[in-house]
C-alpha cells in the first residue's frame, strides 16, 4: 500500500473538513467586508524569491525549504510561506506603478521539511491578507481587528502581543546599542545569540533560552528609543485598539529578523494548545516591495496557520438540510432521479438509486442529513403525488409531484 508522505495529512474526516471548510467560508467573509481580493499564486516559485524576501539567515530558507531542480534546470522551492508570492505578483503585475490600495487575501498550502509534531506538519495551510499602499495607521488597526473579528467568529480565544519594530531613522542607532549589549555579555548569553549578535542581532531578544531572557530583561528597549514618527504611530495605534476594545499586551521581545520589517508588529497567541502558541502573526513591511525590485510600497499583512486552529473552532450546530429522495419499486427509480435531478439546482440532494422499502429510506435519509425523505411509492405513483416526511419539524405530508 502506498502512503501518504510523512507530515502531508488529508483532510476526510467529516468533522475536520467541516471545520477546515467553515474557516475559510468565515475568513473569506470577513476578509471581503474589509475590502480584500482574493489573490491565487503559484505553490512552486523560484527558490531566489525566498532567499531574498524570507532571508537566506532564516531557519526556513537554511534548512526547512523543499528545494530542487526542475527538468529545466530552474532552482525552484514549494513556498513555505505565503507573503513572497503574493508581493512578487504584485510588482510582477506592476501594482506598484498605479496609485491605489491594492488589499488581497489568500489561503493555500504552504511546504516546510520540518520535524512533523502536533499542530505541526510539513504541508499545511495558511489564510493571509496583503495590504499595499496605505501608510495610514488605521490600515494597521484594520488587520488586527479584522484578525481579532475572524477569531471571534469562530469562537476562539487569544490574546494579542505588539511591538514596534521602528523604521530606518530609528532601528540602526537601537540595533547599535543592543550590539554593545551584548558584547558586554558576551560570555554569558547562548551560542546561538553568540552567533546572532554578528548576522541578526534584533533576533536574540525572541531567544528561546531563559538565562539568555533573564539577561535580555536589562536589554536597551527600541520602545523607549523610537522616533517621532515611530513613536507617533504607535501611540495612535494603541489609541484605536483601546476605543474598540481589543486589549493588547506590548512585547518588547516580539521581533522580526529582517531589515524590511518596520513599525507594527503583533501576534494573536492562543494558551488554549498547550504552550503559548501564536496563531496569527502579522505586521509591517514597508520596504519589502522595493526589496524586490519593485516600486517603494508601503505595505502590511497577517497569515493564520489554519492546522493550528482545528480543534479550538466553535462549529455553529449544523442542522439538516436538504432532501433526500427514494423510490420503493424499481420502475419509479427514473421518475424520482429526475425529481431529484430538478430540485438539485436550487438545494442539496441526496438521491436512493436502489428501491427499497419505507424503513430504509428513512435511514438513508437520516445518514444523509437531510430535512425532508421524499418517496414514492406506489399509492403516490396512481395519484401523482409523493409522500413527504419532514425529519426537522417531524411532520408526514403528501404532495402532487408537479410542485417538486
Ligand atoms: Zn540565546
Ligand atoms: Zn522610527
Amino acid at each position: 500500500m502506498i502512503r501518504s508522505l510523512r507530515g502531508m495529512n488529508d483532510t476526510l474526516d467529516i468533522e475536520d473538513s467541516q471545520r477546515f471548510s467553515y474557516f475559510i467560508q468565515t475568513a473569506t467573509r470577513i476578509a471581503k467586508n474589509y475590502g480584500f481580493r482574493f489573490i491565487e499564486t503559484p505553490q512552486l516559485e523560484e527558490t531566489a524569491l525566498f532567499k531574498r524576501s524570507v532571508g537566506e539567515s532564516s531557519d526556513i530558507v537554511g534548512k526547512e525549504m523543499y528545494q530542487f531542480t526542475d527538468k529545466g534546470k530552474n532552482d525552484v522551492c514549494l513556498r513555505p510561506e505565503g507573503t513572497a508570492g503574493v508581493v512578487r505578483a504584485f510588482v510582477q503585475n506592476k501594482y506598484d506603478r498605479q496609485d491605489t490600495v491594492q488589499r488581497l487575501f489568500y489561503h493555500g498550502t504552504m511546504f516546510r521539511y520540518e520535524r512533523p509534531q502536533k499542530g505541526r506538519l510539513r504541508q499545511f495551510h495558511q489564510f493571509g491578507c496583503e495590504s499595499f499602499g496605505e501608510s495610514n495607521i488605521l490600515e494597521d488597526a484594520s488587520l488586527i481587528l479584522m484578525v481579532r473579528d475572524i477569531f471571534s467568529a469562530l469562537g476562539i480565544n487569544f490574546t494579542l502581543k505588539l511591538n514596534s519594530l521602528g523604521d530606518q531613522n530609528c532601528m540602526p542607532a537601537y540595533r547599535d546599542s543592543l550590539v554593545s549589549f551584548l558584547q558586554k555579555h558576551q560570555e554569558e548569553i547562548c551560542e546561538d545569540c553568540q552567533r546572532r549578535k554578528s548576522t541578526n542581532p534584533i533576533r536574540v531578544l525572541d531567544c528561546k533560552n531563559s538565562h539568555c531572557q533573564d539577561i535580555y530583561a536589562n536589554a536597551p528597549k527600541l520602545m523607549q528609543n523610537l522616533c517621532e514618527e515611530c513613536d507617533t504611530d504607535f501611540k495612535a495605534l494603541s489609541s484605536i485598539l483601546d476605543e474598540h476594545g481589543m486589549a493588547y499586551e506590548i512585547d518588547t521581545h516580539l521581533v522580526r529578523g529582517l531589515d524590511y520589517y518596520s513599525k507594527t508588529a503583533f501576534e494573536f497567541i492562543s494558551t488554549e494548545i498547550g504552550a503559548q502558541s501564536a496563531i496569527a502573526g502579522g505586521g509591517r513591511y514597508d520596504r519589502l516591495v522595493e526589496f524586490l525590485d519593485g516600486r517603494a510600497t508601503p505595505a502590511i499583512g497577517f497569515a493564520i496557520g489554519i492546522e493550528r486552529l482545528m480543534e479550538l473552532i466553535q462549529m455553529p450546530e449544523i442542522s439538516r438540510e436538504g432532501y433526500y429522495f427514494g423510490a420503493m419499486d424499481e420502475n419509479s427509480i427514473h421518475t424520482i432521479y429526475a425529481i431529484g435531478m430538478k430540485k438539485r439546482v436550487s438545494d442539496k440532494v441526496t438521491i436512493g438509486y436502489k428501491a427499497r422499502n419505507l424503513k430504509a429510506h428513512l435511514k438513508a435519509s437520516d445518514k444523509a442529513n437531510a430535512q425532508y425523505c421524499v418517496i414514492l411509492g406506489e399509492n403516490e405513483l396512481n395519484n401523482g403525488t409523493l409522500w413527504v416526511k419532514d425529519l426537522l419539524n417531524k411532520t408526514e405530508f403528501e404532495i402532487p409531484q408537479k410542485e417538486f
